[in-house]
């Protein structure tokens, strides 16, 4: 049975309206995000499904999907509501928030993440290769490596894979950007927490 928590729903509400600027009590569930997403065969919850969730309270399990993981920030969602809801931009403020808390998303989303931004945090670029080592020693998964080791040979000849990454001139100003908003992002949740607030802060709204 699915339990409408309805302080929770309204206290998140206000996060979202105040952060993301959209509410998503203008959804009316028509289902254009989810059929225009290019992602959504990938979630475990589509966009619209998100939103409902969001309406009922549902916050945790939001917050614990691999969906808002897994959006790669399109905008097609946004640009096809009839709403005008930033279904994007609120997908963007959850992940922000689920990893300032550090949490434990599944198959391996956040050890990817963390991968791809810490790779271009240090480099400024993407350079795949080391980008790729990074994750799959995170993953600790020798397996997963092997299957996608007959992929490197073409992208290796094509020149799209670099064995020695090299820096861009503003890789400074990247990681410097990257450590900041990471900083504000979990300053922000500290200050959810202090403020007594039960949303969006993980240990208070699990307990
Ligand atoms: S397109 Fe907009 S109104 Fe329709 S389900 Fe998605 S968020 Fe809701
Ligand atoms: S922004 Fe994310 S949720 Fe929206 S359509 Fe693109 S991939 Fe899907």
């Amino acid at each position: 049975m699915i339990r409408y928590d309805a302080k929770l729903a309204a206290e998140y509400r206000d996060k979202l309206i105040k952060r993301a600027e959209a509410d998503v009590r203008e959804c009316y569930q028509c289902g254009n995000c989810s059929a225009s997403c290019p992602a959504a065969f990938t979630f475990d919850y589509p966009p619209n499904q998100l939103m409902r969730m969001l309406q009922i309270g549902l916050v945790e399990k939001v917050l614990d999907s691999s969906a808002i993981q897994l959006c790669v920030q399109c905008l097609t969602c946004t640009a096809r509501c009839p709403r005008n809801i930033d279904v994007a931009g609120i997908i963007e403020d959850l992940k922000t928030v689920a990893i300032a808390q550090e949490r434990d998303v599944p198959e391996h989303v956040n050890t990817f993440n963390r991968a791809f931004m810490k790779s271009i945090a240090h480099y400024g670029r993407l350079p795949e290769l080391y980008s790729m080592a990074r994750f799959y020693m995170g993953t600790m998964d020798p397996k997963m490596a092997m299957s996608d080791v007959g992929l490197m040979r073409p992208m290796v000849s094509r020149g799209k894979m670099k064995f020695v990454p090299r820096k861009s001139k503003g890789a400074d100003e990247v990681d410097h950007i990257y450590k900041k908003s990471m900083e504000r992002a979990k300053a922000r949740e500290r200050s959810g927490n202090a403020a007594g607030g039960t949303v969006g802060t993980g240990s208070e709204v699990r307990s």
